[in-house]
C-alpha cells in the first residue's frame, strides 16, 4: 500500500481538500485505484451535529454517515462511493480507546496518547487501506500544524513513515504564499510552517502553495532551499476560477511526475482524458445562455453551508452548456415585505434547499408561494420539500394552520414525526440518514426525470409528511408522485398545470458529479433555460 498524507500550514480553508481530491483524480487517471481518509481532528464523533457558519455543509454519504465536507469533494473528484470508516475524528479515536479500557483490553497498563491513541489511529487508517483493495491511500489530516488537537494524528502518521517502507509514503504539505500590496510574493509564512512540521518530526517531500498568482522560479527555489525539498516539489497553486481545474493546474506544474517517481509507481493505463474534457466544457458552458437561480435558505451569506447544492447546479449546467448565476437570498427578508417582485426580478428559477429550525421558515413558504402562482420553475430539497407541502396544505388544500410539528403546535401538523418515532430522546435517533429506494409513480414528471420506476438517493431528515393529510393535499392538483417502499412515507412532490414544481424529501445534491449531473438538477436547470 502506498500512502499519500496531506497536511496544511498557515491558515485554515486553503483547499487541502481539494488539493488532495485533485491528486487523487490524477492519479485515478493513470489507472489507479485510490482510497481517500479525511482525518478531523474534533472531539465530535462526526459532523451530524455541527452547526454549518462554521464548518459548512454537512455532507452525507450512502451508509448514512454525516461527514466534513471535504467528504464530497473526494466523492466528485475521484468519483468513488465513501462510507463512514472515511472519516476519523479525534471523538471516534477517545472513544474506542476509552472504550477498549474499560473492557480490561490493556490490562495493567497506563493508557496514554502514545502508544495507544496513535496506535488506535494506525491500525484504523491501516484497515481502511487493506479492507479497499486500492493501490494507494491519500490522508488529509485536517487543521493546521501546530494545532494541539492535530498532534496525535501527526505523531502517528510520523510512525507510520518508520514502519513502511521508505518508497511507500509520501507527505504533501499545503501552504500560504502571501503577496504584499507591492506584489511581492512572501515565503516567511511557508519556511515556519515547514519548521513546525519539522519540531514534530515530519519532512514534507511536496509543498504545494497557495497564491494569488503563479509563483516564479527563483521563490520556488527559494522555499526550496529553506524547507529542504527539490525545487521541483514546490508546487504553485494559484487561484483557480473553477475548483474542478485545480487537478490540470497541479498537473502541470509537475506534481504527478514527481508524485508518481518518488512512489516508484508506473503509469498503469493510457492516460485518462476525461476530467480535462469536462473542465473544457465547463469553461465553454460558461459563455453559453446566463440564467440566474434564486436560492432562498437561512445560511445565504455563507455559501459553503450549501456547497453540494452549488456544485450540482454547476454540473447541471455544464452538461446543459449554460451559465447559471445562483441569487442568494436570506429567507427572513421575505418575510412581513409587500409583495417579492423585487427579489425574484431576472431569475428563472427559485431553489428552496434542506434546513432545520424556524427561523426563516415564512420567508421559505412565501418564496414557494410565489413560485407556484407565478409559475416560475422550483426545486424543493428536504426542508424545501416540507415546506411546499405546507404551503400546498395552506393555500390549495384550505389548511390555513397547517405547520410542521418540528417548528411550532399546530392543530394541522402535515408535516409530523410517525408514530414510530415519538418519545425516542436520543438526538439522531430518529433521523433517516443516507441511501433509501424512492419508488416513483408511472406517468409523473418524477417518471420523466429519472427514466425509471426505482431509485436510491441519500437522506438526512427527521420529520415525514403526515399519512393523515395526504389524501386531502393530495385532491388539487398536488401529487405524492414518489414514497418509500412501504408507502407510508412521502419522497416526492409535484404539482400539475406547473412549468416545473418539483420537491424531494432526499437530498439528490450529494450523489451528483461533474459529468454527471443529478437528474432532478438537471431538469430544474432544464425548466428554468426556457423560461
Ligand atoms: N428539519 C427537517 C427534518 O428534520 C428537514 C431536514 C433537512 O432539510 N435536512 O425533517
Amino acid at each position: 500500500m502506498k500512502y499519500i498524507v496531506v497536511t496544511g500550514g498557515v491558515m485554515s480553508g486553503l483547499g487541502k481538500g481539494i488539493t488532495m481530491a485533485s491528486i487523487g483524480r490524477i492519479l485515478k487517471n493513470r489507472g489507479y485505484n485510490i482510497v481517500p481518509i479525511k482525518i478531523d481532528p474534533y472531539i465530535n464523533i462526526d459532523a451530524g451535529t455541527m452547526n454549518p457558519f462554521q464548518h459548512g455543509e454537512v455532507y452525507v454519504l450512502g451508509d448514512g454517515a454525516e461527514v466534513d465536507l471535504d467528504l464530497g469533494h473526494y466523492e466528485r473528484f475521484m468519483d468513488v462511493e465513501l462510507g463512514r470508516e472515511h472519516n476519523i475524528t479525534t471523538g471516534i479515536i477517545y472513544s474506542a480507546v476509552i472504550e477498549r479500557e474499560r473492557k480490561g483490553d490493556y490490562l495493567g497498563q497506563t493508557v496514554q496518547i502514545i502508544p495507544h491513541v496513535t496506535n488506535e489511529i494506525k491500525a484504523r487508517i491501516r484497515s481502511v487501506a487493506e479492507k479497499s483493495g486500492a493501490d494507494v491511500c491519500l490522508v488529509e489530516i485536517g487543521g493546521t500544524v501546530g494545532d494541539i488537537e492535530s498532534m496525535p494524528f501527526l505523531e502517528a502518521v510520523r510512525q507510520m513513515q518508520g514502519e513502511e517502507d521508505e518508497n511507500d509514503f509520501l507527505f504533501v504539505h499545503v501552504t500560504l504564499v502571501p503577496f504584499t500590496l507591492l506584489r511581492e510574493p512572501k515565503t516567511k509564512p511557508t519556511q515556519h510552517s515547514v519548521k513546525a512540521l519539522r519540531e514534530l518530526g515530519l519532512q514534507p517531500d511536496i509543498i504545494v502553495c497557495r497564491c494569488e498568482r503563479a509563483l516564479k522560479e527563483d521563490v520556488k527555489a527559494k522555499i526550496a532551499m529553506f524547507c529542504n525539498v527539490k525545487k521541483e516539489a514546490v508546487i504553485s497553486a494559484p487561484d483557480a476560477g473553477d475548483i474542478y481545474e485545480v487537478p490540470l493546474l497541479l498537473e502541470q506544474e509537475g506534481i504527478a511526475g514527481y508524485t508518481m517517481r518518488k512512489l516508484q509507481l508506473t503509469q498503469l493505463t493510457e492516460e485518462d482524458h476525461e476530467w480535462a474534457q469536462m473542465v473544457e466544457r465547463r469553461r465553454r458552458s460558461s459563455e453559453g445562455k446566463k440564467i440566474s437561480v434564486a436560492l432562498v435558505g437561512k445560511y445565504a451569506e455563507l455559501e459553503d453551508s450549501y456547497l453540494s447544492i452549488k456544485e450540482a447546479i454547476k454540473h447541471a449546467a455544464t452538461e446543459l452548456g449554460c451559465n447559471v448565476e445562483t441569487k442568494w437570498i436570506e429567507a427572513e427578508d421575505l418575510e412581513g415585505v409587500d409583495g417579492l417582485d423585487s427579489f425574484f426580478e431576472g431569475v428563472q428559477g427559485i431553489l428552496v434547499p434542506g434546513g432545520f429550525g424556524v427561523r426563516g421558515v415564512e420567508g421559505k413558504i412565501n418564496a414557494i408561494e410565489y413560485a407556484r402562482e407565478h409559475k416560475i420553475p422550483f426545486l424543493g430539497l428536504c426542508f424545501g420539500f416540507q415546506l411546499a407541502v405546507i404551503e400546498a396544505a395552506r393555500n390549495i388544500a384550505g389548511l390555513k394552520d397547517a405547520h410542521s410539528s418540528e417548528l411550532c403546535e399546530t392543530p394541522h401538523p402535515v408535516i409530523d414525526l410517525l408514530e414510530e418515532q415519538q418519545g425516542v430522546e436520543e438526538k439522531g435517533g430518529t433521523m433517516r440518514l443516507g441511501d433509501y429506494e424512492v419508488f416513483i409513480r408511472k406517468d409523473t414528471l418524477a417518471e420523466r426525470i429519472f427514466g425509471k420506476n426505482k431509485i436510491v438517493e441519500r437522506h438526512r431528515h427527521r420529520y415525514e409528511v403526515n399519512p393523515a393529510y395526504i389524501e386531502r393535499i393530495e385532491s388539487e392538483g398536488v401529487i405524492f408522485s414518489g414514497t418509500d417502499r412501504s408507502g407510508v412515507r412521502m419522497e416526492i412532490v409535484e404539482m400539475e398545470e406547473h412549468p416545473f414544481f418539483f420537491a424531494t424529501q432526499f437530498h439528490p445534491e450529494f450523489k451528483s458529479r461533474p459529468d454527471n449531473p443529478s437528474p432532478p438538477f438537471k431538469a430544474f436547470v432544464e425548466a428554468c433555460l426556457r423560461e
